[in-house]
């Protein structure tokens, strides 16, 4: 396994394979890696002949008062992760190599990043597209896969490669989950063992909404389980809406087809998002 520190360094492992014409994976990560991360190298591995990852917590996408700062970054176990699962290339850039003194041009992630954690991060999804298409123009892939875990995130992704004419295909991996239906996510370490308790709603109102036939009922079936959350000090929901999987936009309640019940909460000092995409059939006649 490679492991390139500096744009320069990666550019040379690349083009040491292009006589090979390699089709090249990427998986695109903040590190701290678990199962969930993991499934996506796997899904990589079946897609290319070369997997590249790249470990980078990305400081344009936390805004002022987030957890940039205690992020995690255990490197060492992250490259035995990587080594282990057969990674060929790992991409580990510092913020100054990324971005050099001077920088003033960016991506905007349009209406599609405004809404929902767009609008409780505001600037959030600029800062993931600036730096994924600077990673796509640095790492060169064919082939890059995102976790539908950040569901909005791959869709702004998928929005990006459209309008800017990206030459990249984007594949969407589902939810890795705990036992107990938590999603997987790298900020779960920050949770103690009673908000880990509360937490479990999210998945748990998720589970309970997707049985459900019409949005309305989704809905309603959802909040009987976050409300009884809210009841918990630690627990503070942000949204839990039912959208359309490419806009973002609520969907009407007469919907019928897919959609996507997005959910964020705080719960203690660590914000949490998950979803889960239902289709919901059309009203049988009479
Ligand atoms: P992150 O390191 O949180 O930026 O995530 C890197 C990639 O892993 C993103 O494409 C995420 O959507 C994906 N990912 C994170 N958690 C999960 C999970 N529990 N299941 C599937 N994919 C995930």
């Amino acid at each position: 396994m490679k492991i390139a520190h500096r744009v320069a360094e990666y550019a040379a492992h690349r083009s040491a394979l292009e006589g090979r014409a390699p089709r090249v994976a990427y998986v695109a990560t903040m590190g701290a890696l678990h199962e969930g991360h993991r499934s996506l190298i796997r899904l990589a591995k079946t897609l290319g002949d070369v997997v590249v990852v790249s470990i980078f917590v990305n400081p344009l996408q936390f805004g002022p008062g987030e957890d940039y700062a205690r992020y995690p970054r255990p490197l060492e176990d992250d490259l035995q992760v990587c080594e282990a699962d057969g990674v060929d290339i790992v991409f580990v850039p510092s913020v100054s190599d990324l971005y050099p003194a001077g920088r003033q041009v960016t991506v905007h992630a349009g209406v599609l990043g405004s809404v929902l954690e767009g609008h409780s991060r505001p600037g959030h999804f600029n800062g993931v597209l600036t730096v994924v298409l600077k990673l796509f123009n640095i790492i060169q892939p064919q082939v890059s896969i995102f976790g539908e875990k950040d569901a909005q995130q791959l869709a702004c992704i998928q929005r990006m490669v459209i309008d800017l004419n990206l030459a990249v295909e984007i594949v969407g991996a589902p939810i890795v989950r705990e036992p107990d239906g938590l999603a997987m996510s790298s900020r779960n370490i920050f949770l103690t063992a009673s908000e880990r308790a509360v937490a479990r709603s999210l998945s748990a109102a998720l589970e309970k909404a997707a049985t459900q036939g019409s949005p309305p009922s989704a809905r309603a079936a959802a909040y009987e389980v976050l409300d009884r959350a809210e009841a918990e000090p630690c627990f503070e929901l942000d949204y839990a809406t039912i959208v359309n999987p490419s806009t973002f936009a609520e969907v009407p309640d007469d919907h019928v087809g897919l959609a996507i019940l997005v959910v964020a909460a705080r719960v203690g000092g660590t914000r949490l998002i998950d979803n889960t995409t239902i289709n919901f059939a059309p009203a049988p006649w009479g």
